[in-house]
């Protein structure tokens, strides 16, 4: 039955054969397959009166959700980025106008790779028709490598004493949608109220969708009366959790920070953005960020590559956050117990030994960075990075265009090359760009 006064309903579907049967549907609905999405609504403005528009697919960050907590059968099929083809044009963000397309920085300039981690296998980027995706069915993400599996024989870790908070201490957590920047306001949470401290955890989801900004508002006490205010005032975070490093620089954030009270815990990951499915240039603003924090909170910043260790130590970058948590409490700057948060990550039920064994790696990498930047990585030598010169450029282009055809093909390069430099050289300014 149609409400009074309802001229159109359109109905949008990701599967059109749910509705093969229109029994039941009133005439006043039109059906519609979800690439129609952008006709439908300007065809409804037009509708005087007035107009339904519903749209039908569970959304694919809840489907993620789904399959994490086994609710969901995993998905059949896995779409790679084939780097060795990709001309990095950035259609394929155009097209999906997916955040789990990201850069690939290569000696071949930027192309695409897929964050397998965040990646809703919602399969929208391959509608570009572009060669580069390769699709495999029955495919799983690699997990860490075996070597990393065993735990090694790692010294006992101190204990350090949690940080006080007689009155509230205030934890900033910020971070992106969808990599459980909630779950980590939770688990301190319940550590607080395990260990009978006051506690209040305001989350700021906003429009909350995939790598969105997400905030989690923390306040621990262990006075006895409770904290009222559940917001962090101004200038008054003694700990921002970055789990997302251009969150944390974000203006509302770096409003709660000031030098002298505030601790930052960072990490380096750099996620690309909605934008970079519209510029395939863009670039991480790291500089800018580490600029703007430094004018928050002077020199008392710890920046962690978590996502890079997190992801090779455990096998999914999901277990990052876990990793701060670990990173954070090992630096004192939680005003709760390790076996609080253990036994809240246990309370919680959802991989519950990965995520106390992100929580250990981030603990250890707070001690030792260097073992345990070792340990994931044996035989990568410490290496300065230069700038590649024309000539460094040239031949290893020319290496790969003689292994890709031969050696004639690479001449031809070789030779539009040199023409370039003399021309430019006879013009007399200098530079090889
Ligand atoms: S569409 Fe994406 S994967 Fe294909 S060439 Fe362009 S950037 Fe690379």
């Amino acid at each position: 039955m149609v409400a009074e006064g309802v001229q159109r309903i359109a109905l949008v579907t990701e599967d059109l054969s749910r509705y093969a049967e229109r029994s039941g549907l009133p005439l006043a609905v039109t059906l519609h397959d979800r690439s129609q999405m952008d006709q439908v609504p300007r065809e409804l403005r037009e509708v005087k009166g007035v107009s339904v528009l519903i749209y039908d697919q569970v959304c694919a960050a809840e489907k993620r959700r789904r399959r994490k907590h086994g609710e969901l059968a995993q998905a059949a099929r896995r779409v790679v980025i084939n780097p060795a083809v990709c001309e990095g044009c950035g259609d394929c963000g155009v097209q999906s106008n997916c955040t789990s397309i990201a850069p690939l920085e290569t000696r071949l300039g930027r192309k695409r790779v897929i964050d397998q981690s965040s990646c809703n296998t919602d399969y929208s980027c391959v509608k570009g028709f572009c060669p580069s995706f390769v699709t495999i069915t029955g495919a799983t993400p690699k997990q860490a490598k075996d070597s990393l599996k065993q735990e090694p024989d790692w010294p006992e870790l101190a204990e350090p004493e949690p940080a006080i908070c007689d009155k509230p201490y205030n934890i900033l957590i910020n971070g992106i949608g969808g990599t459980g920047v909630i779950t980590i306001g939770a688990l301190l949470g319940m550590a607080a109220h395990l260990e009978g401290k006051q506690v209040s955890v305001l989350d700021m989801t906003g429009m909350s969708q995939k790598n969105g900004a997400v905030s989690s508002h923390v306040r621990i006490s262990s006075a006895s009366q409770a904290t009222h205010a559940q917001r962090i005032a101004s200038g008054e975070a003694d700990l921002v959790l970055g789990c997302d490093m251009l969150t944390s620089a974000s203006h509302d954030a770096l409003a709660k920070m000031r030098v002298g009270r505030t601790h930052a815990v960072i990490n380096l990951h750099q996620q690309a953005t909605g934008q970079f499915t519209r510029q395939p240039d863009w670039q991480f603003p790291a500089d800018d960020i580490q600029t703007l924090l430094k004018q928050a909170v002077a020199e008392n910043t710890d920046y962690v590559d978590a996502t890079r260790l997190a992801t090779a130590l455990c096998g999914d970058a999901m277990a990052s956050n876990l990793f701060m948590l670990g990173f954070a409490w090992q630096k004192a700057l939680l005003p709760v117990s390790a076996q609080a948060l253990l036994r809240a990550i246990e309370l919680n039920g959802v991989a519950v030994d990965a995520n106390c064994k992100a929580f250990m790696w981030g603990r250890r990498t707070a001690v030792d960075l260097k073992r345990v930047e070792a340990y994931v990585s044996p035989a990568r030598p410490l290496l300065f990075k230069r700038r590649e010169n024309l000539d460094e450029a040239t031949n290893y282009r020319s290496a790969f265009l003689t292994a890709y055809q031969n050696a004639a093909y690479a001449a031809q390069y070789t030779r539009l090359v040199q023409q370039v430099r003399e021309a430019e050289a006879r013009l007399g300014k200098g530079g090889e760009a």
